[in-house]
């Protein structure tokens, strides 16, 4: 009869489908990295001296519509990161003198970087973690670019609407 025998074929065939899309994405979100963030929203690496005032860097932040800073020195080498939340800290602990404060005096100094290869996965659970926002990108002692909790989100989101649209395509054929 058809209805016993096509209700077998369905079931049959939403298992097979399920496990192999759940593999793929499985597999999808464990080899994403830091590289594939890097490639969409580019490597720009905004920066600033630790002699610089926060004055400055609230600038930069204004300018650039980002929400941290790599402070770097002279040799370009990576000493600190300046986010927002710093600058807020600073602004209640001495009101109406913070403006001209150095920057090196207020940054975090123990910054937690990633390399491009690094899976996005991890990243996410180092910012987790750490309960920061910010990450530089850093490869052979250089400054590739910074990805935010914000950016691999996004990239991650962006990922779940795609493999959605897969499974659709593979259920409607
Ligand atoms: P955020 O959430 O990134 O604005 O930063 C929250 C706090 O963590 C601030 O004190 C930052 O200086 C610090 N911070 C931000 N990113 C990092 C990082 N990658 N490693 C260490 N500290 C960080």
């Amino acid at each position: 009869m058809p209805t016993s025998y096509q209700a077998p074929m369905r079931k049959d065939q939403a298992k097979s489908r399920s496990q192999s899309q759940s593999s793929e994405t499985n597999l999808n979100s464990e080899l994403a990295t830091v590289a594939d963030v890097l490639g969409r929203k580019g490597g720009d690496v905004f920066s600033i001296s630790p002699d610089e005032t926060l004055h400055h860097a609230v600038e930069i932040l204004r300018d650039k519509h980002i929400g941290a800073l790599m402070v770097t020195d002279g040799a370009g080498a990576l000493c600190g990161i300046l986010s927002e939340r710093d600058i807020v800290r600073k602004l209640a602990d001495t009101p109406g003198q913070t403006l001209p404060q150095r920057v090196g005096d207020v940054m975090t100094t123990e910054v937690v970087t990633c390399a491009p290869s690094d899976p996005l996965v991890s990243v996410l659970k180092q910012m987790t973690q750490g309960r920061f926002r910010h990450m530089p990108v850093v490869e052979n002692a250089s400054l590739l670019g910074m990805v935010t909790i914000g950016d691999v989100i996004g990239f991650r989101l962006n990922e779940l609407e795609h493999e959605a649209l897969q499974l659709k395509q593979l259920i409607v054929g």
